[in-house]
């Protein structure tokens, strides 16, 4: 007769020197002594995965399917609970030995449930089988209790999101594990803060995963997968503002907050469905909000005008909240668009001179590392000294140049400066020369074809477009004022002048 054997081995069963080498070689023992063909030995751990514990049970069914064509096979195990320990899996089991299929060996009970076996054995198996099942269940009710108990102590029971790391303490649990709390991780409070800073000012998702990579505060190993989702999801995630939701519960967490309760509250408005804000936008917020000052200081607000014709304007004034004007003029949306054209155009440059931009930027950057290398060796060398002094304090109090108090202070302020050393060593160890040129390259691209792209987009984008390249636009009665930001001041001045040579 062929056999398949399982075993399985629990953590306690481990922890007694019960391994599933020792059930392995016990089940083997038994096939040979019955005259069985082993076909093929199943393992389980029982600390694996419910998905990797169903992956075997599934191999073990479809094998036996296979071998059960023409003959019967023995299905050997330990006892009872070794084998299955679901009502799902020994009901899936038991129709195999109704139906003459297989049989089931327990070698350690010396128990054989065959399709002959009184009615008595099939009822043992339903016991053990509910008896397996309600300590598997209590096991996880357990495990749940703890989980409970610990979101209640104001830590949340899983992995916390990002910009949060788990960290084991020296404390034990009453089980003997490592305690662990959830702490900030370094680059984490920075990146949170100016995305919801960002996102409260009105950006889109996109705007504010393409800012914070810029800026470099998203750490270099994530940005493949700092996808919009992500950002989206960081948006709504209350973990940011101390709370957590665990089991349909929400809870105070004790770790620490990246934004107040105010700031996440006000960014959870901007989630509110797209028609809404639409009509939101719609009724106090023209394309140009909150983007032109008047020259006078004050704000210029959107003021549309409906004429009697029907015809709609979409116009801007001086907000006139210090009374200086004695006549508002009105502007309209078109003629600020055509004021700030020019300023698109002066920054459009050549393919040609984009790429002499490029290679002068390499260069640039090469310049910057080697800069960066001679002032780390230099601050290694002071380190370096520090260290030497230290070592002479020490000497000094050795010999009895310097008393126990002259010591201590001397040794505070040596080791002081040392450590300030080292702090500015690891900052200049953060290659910083790297996020500025990703942010020149970047300003390189917008330049190249600016016009075209432009025209593409919606108003809505360009004014975007127009707040990334200028700095303080003003309105002065009807006219437009402005500067250019000063990387494009710099490119609009090569683009207009030939003789650029790096
Ligand atoms: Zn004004």
């Amino acid at each position: 007769m062929n056999a398949i054997i399982i075993n399985r081995v629990s953590d306690e069963h481990q922890l007694e020197g019960y391994s599933l080498d020792v059930q392995e070689a016990e089940g083997k023992k038994y096939a040979q002594q019955k005259g069985f063909k082993i076909l093929k030995v199943f393992s389980f751990q029982e600390t694996a995965s419910k998905y990797l514990q169903r992956k075997i049970f599934n191999e073990i069914i479809s094998l036996i399917e296979k071998y059960t064509k023409t003959t019967a096979l023995a299905v050997i195990g330990e006892k009872y609970d070794r084998v299955y320990r679901n009502h799902l899996n020994s009901a899936q089991i038991v129709h195999y030995i109704e139906s003459g299929k297989i049989e089931l060996h327990f070698y350690k009970e010396g128990r054989i449930l065959t399709k002959n076996s009184p009615p008595s054995d099939f009822f043992l198996n339903d016991v053990m089988t509910s008896v397996n099942q309600y300590a598997s269940r209590n096991i996880s009710a357990e495990a749940r209790k703890g989980m409970f108990g610990k979101a209640k102590d104001g830590w949340l029971p899983h992995k916390p999101p990002i910009g949060y790391v788990n960290v084991a303490t020296s404390e034990r649990t009453d089980k003997n594990k490592r305690r662990s709390i959830i702490e900030p991780a370094p680059w984490g409070e920075d990146l949170i803060q100016r995305m919801y800073r960002l996102r409260a000012d009105g950006h889109s998702l996109a705007l504010v995963r393409q800012k914070v990579i810029e800026e470099g505060l998203v750490p270099t190993d994530r940005i493949a997968r700092f996808h919009i989702s992500l950002v989206e999801k960081i948006f709504k995630n209350c973990f940011y503002m101390g709370e957590f939701i665990w089991g349909g519960e929400r809870f105070t967490g004790k770790h620490r907050p990246f934004v107040s309760k105010k700031l996440w509250e006000e960014v959870q408005q901007t989630f509110i469905s797209k028609a809404v804000a639409m009509i939101r936008a719609r009724k106090k917020r023209g394309v140009f909000s909150g983007f032109l000052k008047c020259a006078c200081g004050c704000t210029v607000t959107y003021d549309p005008k409906d004429k009697p014709s029907g015809r709609h304007y979409e116009y801007y004034r001086c907000s006139n909240g210090r009374g200086i004007h004695d006549k508002l003029k009105y502007t309209s949306e078109d003629r600020i668009f055509e004021q700030l054209s020019p300023a698109i155009e002066s920054i459009s440059i050549s393919e040609r001179l984009a790429k002499d931009i490029a290679k002068a930027l390499n260069k640039a950057e090469e310049k910057a590392k080697a800069a960066h290398r001679r002032n780390a060796e230099d601050l290694n060398a002071r380190l370096k000294e520090m260290e030497e002094a230290e070592d002479k304090v020490y000497d000094d109090f050795k010999k009895g140049v310097l008393d126990d108090e002259g010591y201590r202070r001397q040794f505070a302020r040596v080791r002081a400066k040392r450590e300030q050393l080292g702090k500015v060593l690891c900052e200049a160890q953060a290659d910083i020369t790297g996020a500025v040129l990703v942010v020149a390259r970047k300003i390189l691209e917008l330049a190249q074809n600016a016009t075209e792209l432009y025209l593409r987009r919606s108003t809505q984008e360009r004014r975007e477009f127009l707040e990334k390249i200028l700095s303080n636009p003003v309105l002065e009665g009807v006219t437009v004022r402005y500067e250019l930001k000063k990387p494009f001041r710099i490119l609009s001045e090569m683009a207009s002048s030939p003789t650029w040579g790096g």
